[in-house]
């Protein structure tokens, strides 16, 4: 091999501008073919430098196939980092080269991390709303407690103001609730407790709502009625309640209760406040102890 012609090889090698085809190489069959191969694989080289793994590279030969492998080894890290950037883990790459099985390996590992971060999420979502529940039921009844009911009788009742709708609330005592304990016992007033809200929920009207206020009191709240119709309303949930006994192991127990009615009527929705439902208990009470005072089960409005 003369000078020359090692020379044009190694400037195909490594000048940044290639010889063209000429002289020697340009005669010979087989330099031409060595003039082009050695160019080719520059070109692969220089589009892989350049990030462009796309190019086609039709040759054959040892070191064209090592570099087709070496593109499609590129190609598959780039689908699986598209896959890794969607989030997918769940998804292996169908390539059994090293590289693919080590990712795929990962990728399992994400998969099963991120499905046990989920898990543990929703873990503690539940955790977090069994929380909330505990925080705002009464464990015997099942009913809002006091709290509870205040924030939804606040948000419903600004609602129907708005609206215009007239609301009320009723609170409710049941009645001789010490001697009903004194005679049957702590649990079966217990018994009678739950019966008393088993009774009034299937007696209400569905959007009206009831709330534990604490021991035998409760607070019963209802919208789209006038005055006459909350005491209405009150009153079928008395006499449902005076003809539905407690079924005690002794046999039918009478159970009764009294009843304040409380309107809030012509109210604008910003005097609405804890303050205004405070009030309207307050109203509710004072017509309840007149009930009281004047026979026990019946219903009084303020
Ligand atoms: P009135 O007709 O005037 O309302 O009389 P009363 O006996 O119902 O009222 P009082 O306030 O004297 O007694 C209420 C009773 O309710 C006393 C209390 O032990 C009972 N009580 C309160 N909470 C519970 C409960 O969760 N379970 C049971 N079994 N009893 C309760
Ligand atoms: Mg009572
Ligand atoms: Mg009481």
């Amino acid at each position: 091999m003369s000078n020359d012609t090692l020379m044009h090889i190694q400037r195909l090698l490594t000048d940044s501008n290639p010889p063209s085809l000429e002289g020697e190489f340009a005669e010979s069959v087989e330099l031409t073919k060595l003039h082009d191969d050695i160019l080719t694989v520059r070109e692969i080289l220089t589009a892989f430098a350049n990030d462009d793994f796309s190019v086609s590279i039709e040759k054959s030969g040892v070191v064209f196939d090592n570099l087709r492998t070496l593109q499609e080894h590129i190609n598959s890290i780039f689908i699986l980092m598209q896959l890794v950037e969607q989030g997918n883990f769940s998804q292996q790459y169908p390539l059994t080269n090293s590289f693919s099985i080590a990712f795929n390996r990962m990728m399992s590992q994400f998969d099963s991390t991120l499905s046990s971060l989920k898990d543990e999420e929703k873990a503690s979502q539940e955790r977090e709303s069994h929380l909330k529940y505990l925080a705002d039921h009464d464990p015997l009844t099942g009913l809002m407690n006091r709290r509870a009911f205040m924030e939804k009788a606040l948000g419903v009742l600004k609602m129907a103001v708005l609206k215009g709708v007239s609301c009320g609330i009723v609170m409710i005592d049941i009645d001789f609730f010490k001697k009903f304990n004194d005679t049957y016992g702590h649990l079966a007033g217990d018994e009678a407790l739950k019966h008393f809200v088993e009774v009034i929920s299937r007696t209400m009207r569905k959007d009206d709502f009831l709330g534990r206020y604490g021991g035998e009191e409760f607070v019963f709240f209802f919208c789209k009625a006038d005055k006459k119709t909350g005491i209405a309303i009150a009153e079928r949930l008395r006499e449902t309640l005076a003809h539905s006994p407690v079924l005690l192991d002794v046999g039918p127990v009478s159970l009764t209760a009294s009843f304040g009615v409380a309107m809030a009527s012509d109210v604008k929705a910003t005097t609405i406040d804890e303050k205004f439902i405070e009030n309207l208990i307050h109203n509710a009470d004072i017509a309840l102890y007149q009930a009281k005072n004047t026979g026990r089960n019946k219903v009084v409005a303020f």
